[in-house]
Parts: structure tokens; C-alpha cells; sequence
């Protein structure tokens, strides 16, 4: 059935093919660089990223080690040593690693730590995709892994037979690691974390060689080596598998996801997994360049965040709560910071991967019940990260669009208590400062730290909520909510024409300065925050004056001198080092804040301007290279801008069922949704002359408005755009073309 399905798929690719010039068949894999932005430091930040080697959503990735044990910066493409090959849960250098362990191939003299082991290697002689990494270290042993979703494969030879060694560091001394000589086994657990777990926390490992170990042993520092005698060249195959519940649960994922496979079956399974699942994007025009940022980015947006559930003995999903140290059964999913990834990678999700989405949001709520709170940073649980309530939004955006995987009445309640309260130890989760924004409209400063980004936030969650409500029939919480959601206006300063903060009195702090970082604001300042009304721009731009006031006050965030004052950070924090850096006034892409507000041109009747600066931004602040994003690249967020910029559309408020047009990059890209239909975007004259929007069909109606709506996605159809280099000042600038806002009900 299944090879007759092929046989007849393969025929029409044959005669698809012959009818136009053939088209050559490419692995989508083959355009990710999983290097892109990995050649980050402390100081400064080209994304943070390390190349993952991984399913997607997988429960471990595994990347090469070049940094020192504890180090948030696992990989970085500027170091020269390897250390192992490690399996790692990190989502951000910032937030590090849990639950790690590495294996590192040692040859010659048996060196276990970390700090003595690591072997020179040069770039040359590595090669990453996203289902796996090999490398030729200057020893001339290669090392190649592959994953699944909770192992790995990892094939090793050596160059002579003398002195082969392979060693397992099991991290931190409240792990443990035992040799099982009679299976030809290392097996232990692993306890690194850096918070965000209970007492009984473990990963539990098993780690299996194909040749029999020689001889094997164990260190203080909870490593152990196995030796081997092969042939040189010969190959040395690993098998490897963990859980977070226990190590009979780690060998049962060992034997369904690893036991007997090769590394060439696993990896392409893995690449089959990632071509599923990037081929819901298909792009075709642009440059070779353009696409490999396209499918990097895609690759990074379908990574976080990770699936911490595991199968049981039937194969139904159970986890290790990280909120209560018990095991459940359903889904659970972690290492996101939703400030971040709101934005734009949970709303691809729910568009393009709803099934994906269908679990989050039934672990937002498991979290809830195990905790008394949703995350809003977790990894694996509830950690002291960013600010908002931004878990509102997810369970919202997903409700809308029509995933309804969870009770309805149970997710206004942890909504609800979400507004309402504010974690005993984390200030983070619930909402901080909820009593003062209760009674006076607003958090107040210096009352409350990064009060006026957490006042911004809180309204426009409190919108979220309002919407829920609503569409559950629940008329006295929206409408308070609704309320509520105005709240941003009680800190618009109209003198400055910028949002400032209030102290508790109701007194404006004084010496406004938009460049100023830190203090009232999180990671920026009011150039960034003042933005930050995703479900009102109208409202927002009736305070500044009108449309014009607004659209002028986006323009010289453009043009502004890109100076800063770095307020009580008190030294240049890197997101300032990268704003400076990337040289566009005081427009911070490198940062969330500000990643929505060039379009908002489009709700001002300006739409050529959001048109003209996503593209520059796509052109001058993106590459696929060790060098590749502008900042943090941050769980997806910064590549879902990428990924939906370049489509021609972003969602600028997340819950409004809206998504506002920019220019597609290329000149054609076809969605595949759920329900078989497929949306295509068609832009045939698209390049960095002709960026402007002359005119455009949806499904051969003529199409003047400035944002699309996702049910016109769902449904299916084709989007068509006529480009042009001039811009059309005509088009979009109707009441009936600007998109959502709640004033304008
Ligand atoms: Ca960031």
C-alpha cells in the first residue's frame, strides 16, 4: 500500500517536473545553517544559539561542547577546543543548562575532566544539519551523532588502536555514574540544574557500546571512562537514551527510540521529521542565501519549546512534573520564555503546527493545577525571567483560532489567578505589583521594578483575558477586563509623547529621557516600550496625536541618533551593545520589545513604510552565518520575525485573529494548513527594488486592506501581490484597511 502510494507520488513529481524546467530535489535540511549565530559572547550576543541536533520539540537536543562545564556558552564558534558532545536542555545562555550529560571520545592518554580533555578542531573539518553533526577533531578521531527525540547515535573511530577511550560526565557530584561491564553499558543520572526543580530531580541515563569495553572505570567527579581496542578506523557505535522519570522509563525510551538502529537509519528518520515539518513552508525564488536564512530560521522556530513527556509501557504520554516532582499522565512542554516567544512563534504554531499548539496549552494548564501558576519563563519549572503574563496570551490566540483543548472554565480561572496573584518566591510568575496596578491603573516606580513595561504588558494580558471571556460568554469578566486593558493610557507622559513612569502618588519621574534603559523599562527603554500596545495602536495613536503624530514618531525612531544611557544596568548590557551595533537609530531589533512596531505603519495608513523597513530589516540585520542575528535569537522568537516577515505578514497582537502585511521576500511561498488546504503568497516581481505593494488579489478579489485575516489563511487561497519601486501612497490608508484595534470597535 505504502510503496504503490510512492510509486504513484513519484509519477506526478515526474510529470510535474517535465512540464517546466526540472526542479532538483533538495533535502529542506540542507538549507539550515544550525551554526547561524553561534559565534556569541558574553559581551555581545549575535543569537545565542548553539547548533542543536535534534527532532523537533525533541526532549534533549545534543550539540558539540567547545566551552567549560557550567558555562551558558555551550557552543561558541570563536572557541578552538571540543570538550564532548553533550546532551542539553538549554534554551538561553542566560537561563543555562539541566539535566546534562556528555560523552567525549578521548584518545592517547586518559584525561577525564573537562578542563583537560578538550581537542582542538577546526571549522573545516566540521558539518551540521539539523539531524546531525560530524567532526574531524586534530587528533584525527571523528565523531558523528544523531538524534531522536530522547536519544541519540553516535558513531566514533580512532586513528591507531592504542589508547581509545570514551568518557561520560555525568556533571556534578549529586549524580552518579555506574559501569555495567556485563551489558557493555554506562548508565547514571545526572541532577545539574540551575533552579527551577524539585528535591527529586534527575535525568536518568543509559549509554550502550557496540564493542565490548576492555576496561572501564569511574572518577570522584562523577565521570567514567570505558576503553576499547579496535581496529584503526574502525567504528564505534553509542547508543544513548534518558528520562526525567526514572531509569526504567530511560531504557524503555532506549528501546523504542534507539536499540539496534544504525546511525544511518536514525539519521534519516531525523531528517525525514525535519523535512516534514519545514516542507509546511515551501519558499521558491530569492537568492541561495535568502532561503538558507529562511529554513534556519524555521529550524530555530521549530525547536522550543521541547516536549518533557515521555510514552509509558502503552505508549500514552506521561511526565515528571518539574511544578511538583510527581509523574502525570498528559503533556507537558518547557524551556520558553513566553515575553519572548508570544509573539510570533506560538501564533506560527497555531497556524501553520496547531497540533503542536493543542499541547502547549494543556500544559499551561497541567502547570497551573501541579503549581497554582502558569509559567511565564519555564525551564524545566517556574523560573525568575523577564516580566508579563504573557501565558495569557497563548491560551487566548489558541482559543480564538479554534484550538479548544482545554475546559474553557478552568482556563479563565488560571487566567484569572494569573491577574490576581503573584508567585510566593518568583517574582515573575502571577503578576508583580498586581495590588498597586489594581488600585492606581498602573504599577508604579520606583515602587516596583520595570513598572512601566510590566504595566504595558499587564494591559494588554488583561485584553487577552477580556477576549476569552467574552468568547466564552463570560460578560461581567470581559467587560471589566476590556476596562482594564486601557490601562496603558495612564502612562503615556503627552508632554514627551513617549510612556514614562508614575510613582505611587501619581507624580511623573522626573528627567524624562526616551534613551534612558532599565529602571521603569525591561531590557530598553521608551524608544522600545512605547510600542508595546498590541491590541490598541489606534488607541495608542489618538494620545500621540493622530495618525500623522504616530507614523512621524515611528519615523524618527529610524533616524533618531542611536545613543543610549544606560540607567541602572549600570554598564552597557549587551541588547544596548547590539542596538548600537546594528545601526538603524534607535529601532533595537536585536531585543523583543520593539519587534512588532515597524508594522505599525499599517494601522496608521502608512503601510509603504512598514513595506520599506521590514525589508531593510530582512536585508541588513540577518544572515546565515556564525554571525547571523542582531541579539539573542531567543527560543524562536527572533527567527519566527524572519520566518513570518518573509511571508509578507506578522502577528502584531496575538488573540486579534489578524495578521499585518509587510512585503514578501520572495516570490512565492505556499502554507500548508491543516484540512490539506494551502495559502499561497505570490509576489512575482519581489526584490529589494520592488518592495512596495501596487496592488493585491486575494483569490482574484481586489484587496485593500492592510492585514489578512486567519481565516483567510485557513481557508486556504491565493494572495496575490503586484510589486513595485515606488511606493503606492493610495493603497491602505482607509478606516476599513487599518487592522485591529479595541478602540475602533
Ligand atoms: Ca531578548
Amino acid at each position: 500500500m505504502k510503496r504503490t502510494l510512492i510509486a504513484i507520488v513519484s509519477l506526478c513529481f515526474l510529470l510535474v517536473s517535465c512540464g517546466k524546467k526540472p526542479v532538483l530535489r533538495v533535502s529542506l535540511t540542507e538549507h539550515v545553517n544550525p551554526l547561524m549565530g553561534t559565534a556569541s559572547v558574553f559581551e555581545f550576543s549575535y543569537g545565542n544559539t548553539y547548533p542543536a541536533v535534534a527532532v523537533p520539540w525533541g526532549m534533549s537536543f545534543w550539540s558539540p561542547q567547545t566551552g567549560e562545564n557550567g558555562s551558558g556558552w555551550m557552543y561558541s564558534y570563536k572557541d578552538t577546543l571540543i570538550r564532548g558532545f553533550r546532551q542539553t536542555h538549554q534554551p538561553s545562555p542566560w537561563i543555562n543548562d539541566y539535566g546534562t550529560f556528555s560523552i567525549m571520545p578521548v584518545y592517547g592518554e586518559l584525561k577525564m575532566s573537562d578542563k583537560e580533555r578538550g581537542v582542538s578542531f577546526s571549522h573545516v573539518n566540521e558539518m551540521a544539519t539539523p539531524e546531525a553533526y560530524r567532526v574531524k577533531l586534530d587528533n584525527e578521531v571523528t565523531a558523528a551523532l544523531t538524534a531522536t527525540s530522547r536519544g541519540m547515535v553516535m558513531e566514533v573511530t580512532y586513528p591507531a588502536a592504542e589508547g581509545q577511550y570514551i568518557v561520560i560526565d555525568a556533571y556534578r557530584k549529586d549524580g552518579s555514574v555506574t559501569v555495567d561491564r556485563e551489558n557493555n553499558r554506562i548508565c547514571g543520572v545526572t541532577r545539574y540544574n540551575n533552579g527551577g526543580v524539585p528535591e527529586n530531580f534527575g535525568n536518568y541515563f543509559v549509554v550502550e557500546f557496540d564493542k565490548p569495553m576492555v576496561e572501564a572505570g569511574t572518577d570522584e567527579q562523577v565521570c567514567a571512562y570505558a576503553q576499547f581496542d579496535l581496529k584503526p578506523g574502525e567504528t564505534l557505535t553509542i547508543r544513548a537514551a534518558s528520562s526525567f522519570i526514572s531509569p526504567e522509563q530511560a531504557q524503555r525510551n532506549f528501546d523504542r527510540e534507539v536499540k539496534g538502529r544504525t546511525y544511518a537509519e536514525v539519521v534519516t528518520e531525523t531528517r525525514q521529521r525535519w523535512n516534514e515539518m519545514l516542507g509546511r513552508i515551501q519558499v521558491e525564488g530569492g537568492t541561495d542565501e535568502q532561503r538558507k536564512v529562511f529554513y534556519s530560521c524555521l529550524y530555530r522556530t521549530l525547536l522550543f519549546p521541547r516536549e518533557f513527556h515521555e510514552p509509558d509501557a502503552e505508549g500514552n504520554p506521561v511526565y515528571y512534573s518539574p511544578y511538583d516532582g510527581q509523574v502525570h499522565e498528559g503533556y507537558m512542554y518547557t524551556d520558553n520564555g513566553f515575553w519572548d516567544t508570544f509573539r510570533a512563534v506560538h501564533p506560527l504554531f497555531t497556524l501553520v503546527y496547531p497540533e503542536v499548539s493543542e499541547r502547549v496549552v494543556q500544559s499551561l494548564i497541567q502547570a497551573y493545577e501541579e503549581s497554582g501558576f502558569m509559567p511565564e519563563w519555564a525551564s524545566p519549572g517556574h523560573r525568575g525571567c523577564m516580566i508579563g503574563n504573557n501565558s495569557i496570551s497563548l491560551l487566548t490566540d489558541a482559543w480564538m483560532k479554534g484550538i479548544r483543548t482545554v475546559d474553557p472554565d478552568k482556563a479563565l480561572q488560571a487566567m484569572l489567578n494569573q491577574t490576581e496573584a503573584r508567585h510566593p518566591h518568583i517574582a515573575s510568575v502571577g503578576r508583580d505589583g498586581y495590588a498597586y496596578y489594581d488600585q492606581l491603573g498602573y504599577v508604579p516606580y520606583p515602587e516596583v521594578p520595570e513598572a512601566t513595561a510590566k504595566t504595558l504588558e499587564y494591559a494588554y494580558a488583561d485584553w487577552c483575558v477580556a477576549r476569552f471571556a467574552e468568547s466564552i460568554g463570560k460578560r461581567e469578566v470581559s467587560e471589566a477586563y476590556y476596562q482594564r486593558a486601557q490601562n496603558y493610557r495612564n502612562l503615556y507622559e503627552p508632554e514627551q509623547g513617549f510612556v514614562w513612569a508614575k510613582d505611587a502618588h501619581g507624580k511623573w519621574r522626573e528627567h524624562f529621557d526616551a534613551t534612558e534603559w532599565g529602571g521603569p523599562f525591561t531590557e530598553g527603554c521608551s524608544w522600545h516600550w512605547t510600542w508595546s500596545v498590541f491590541h490598541d495602536p489606534e488607541g495608542l495613536s489618538s494620545l500621540m496625536g493622530g495618525h500623522e503624530a504616530m507614523a512621524a514618531r515611528l519615523d524618527s525612531m529610524f533616524v533618531a541618533p542611536n545613543t543610549f544611557n544606560y540607567g541602572t544596568y549600570g554598564f552597557v548590557i549587551h541588547e544596548i551593545a547590539e542596538m548600537v551595533a546594528l545601526n538603524m537609530g534607535q529601532y533595537a531589533h536585536g531585543n523583543q520589545p520593539v519587534q512588532h512596531a515597524i508594522y505599525l505603519y499599517d494601522y496608521v495608513g502608512q503601510p509603504w513604510k512598514a513595506q520599506y523597513h521590514t525589508r531593510e530589516v530582512l536585508n541588513r540585520l540577518y544572515n546565515s552565518g556564525p554571525e547571523g542575528y542582531c541579539g539573542d535569537e531567543d527560543n524562536g522568537q527572533t527567527s519566527a520575525w524572519y520566518v513570518f516577515t518573509a511571508l509578507g505578514f506578522y502577528p502584531v497582537c496575538p488573540g486579534s485573529l489578524q495578521y499585518a502585511l509587510g512585503s514578501p521576500l520572495f516570490s512565492k511561498a505556499t502554507l500548508s494548513l491543516p484540512g490539506g488546504k494551502t495559502f499561497v503568497i505570490r509576489a512575482d516581481q519581489a526584490s529589494d527594488a520592488c518592495r512596495y505593494i501596487r496592488q493585491a488579489t486575494l483569490n482574484g478579489q481586489e484587496f485593500t486592506r492592510n492585514y489578512l485575516t486567519h481565516e483567510e489563511l485557513m481557508q486556504g487561497g491565493e494572495f496575490c501581490l503586484q510589486m513595485d519601486s515606488v511606493p503606492n501612497k493610495e493603497r491602505g490608508t482607509r478606516p476599513s484597511d487599518l487592522p485591529y484595534s479595541y478602540s475602533k470597535r
